[in-house]
């Protein structure tokens, strides 16, 4: 493969691939509810980027009674709890303890995934983390931080709602106590270059981030987004760019690092732009002939 993928790193480390049930804790946002902010980030859909999440309170998990999850009758311990809607680490810790707890005691899943902002990290939050992970040694915790871009003027333009040095913080805290770190960044956010966008993944590299998603900037229905680009303030990539673009990305990221994904995963029915992009698997062989066709592999301009 001309890059390190998510199935890869599955088979390399557990022997087996494994699948993500996406989950929805009825969490929501500091940057939704009036804490940050009311708006929430400007891309971000009405389901808090989980809509098609298992409503989860801690129940067992039966994958093959699950809607959208990929092979269902895998086993068990073959799957991924992915608390995916809003943000996951925004409740008081006796809830997360009980919600993880649970999870983690599931014999359908191998570990966790918890998706979160930096910003609702809190000693409290690392302390149960490292309570977790040291309780079930056999399971995995990972924790998957939005970050979009490093660049000031993008992540105020975005609403993000937190400066970069609070994620730089909460990602030395992470390793500190072990656990890995999966970062979310969009390709083709408004007003950034080709040259920005590289600037992000050759930080996170330097950084030695355990995955990333690399996604393409999805426009929602009513979004703040979606306001924006009817208004013509930015423009979408078209799929060449975007080729491009998440080629130069890959040679510039380490070889180290987990691609968990390469393309925009989301909502068809809320999708207004850019739409060639709802062609998934049309896109993933276009991407593998672009790195093919150019020699890209991953970490081949790494600085
Ligand atoms: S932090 Fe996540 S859930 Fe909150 S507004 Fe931003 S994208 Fe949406």
């Amino acid at each position: 493969m001309r890059y390190y993928s998510f199935p890869d790193y599955c088979m390399n480390t557990f022997g087996r691939k494994l699948y993500k049930i996406p989950l929805d804790a009825s969490f929501t946002c500091p940057n939704r509810d009036g804490k940050i902010s009311t708006g929430g980030c400007i891309f971000c859909g009405e389901g808090g980027s989980g809509d098609f999440a298992l409503k989860y309170s801690g129940q067992k998990l039966d994958p093959e009674k699950i809607p959208y999850v990929r092979n269902p009758q895998a086993g068990p311990g073959n799957f991924i709890g992915y608390f995916q809607a809003y943000t996951n680490t925004y409740a008081p810790v006796n809830v997360l303890r009980n919600l993880f707890e649970r999870a983690l005691e599931d014999d359908a899943l191998a570990g966790i995934s918890i998706a979160t902002r930096p910003d609702c990290m809190d000693g409290d939050v690392l302390s149960l983390l490292e309570e977790l992970k040291n309780r079930h040694p056999d399971k995995f915790i990972w924790i998957e931080l939005g970050l979009q871009t490093i660049h000031e003027e993008t992540a105020r333009f975005i609403n993000r709602g937190y400066p970069l040095a609070v994620f730089e913080e909460c990602l030395n805290h992470l390793k500190q106590i072990g656990i890995p770190v999966i970062v979310h960044i969009i390709i083709g956010l408004p007003h950034e270059t080709e040259e920005m966008i590289y600037q992000t993944v050759n930080y996170l590299s330097d950084k030695k981030i355990d995955g990333i998603k690399l996604q393409l900037l999805h426009v929602l229905k009513n979004t703040r987004l979606s306001q924006l680009y009817h208004q013509g303030e930015f423009d979408v990539l078209d799929e060449e760019e975007y080729l491009k673009i998440l080629c130069g990305c890959i040679a510039r990221l380490d070889r180290d690092i987990v691609i968990h994904r390469i393309t925009g995963d989301g909502n068809p029915e809320m999708l207004e732009a850019p739409l060639w992009s709802l062609q998934k698997k049309k896109v993933l062989n276009h991407i593998g002939h672009a790195l093919k066709i150019n020699d890209i592999s991953q970490g081949c301009l790494r600085r």
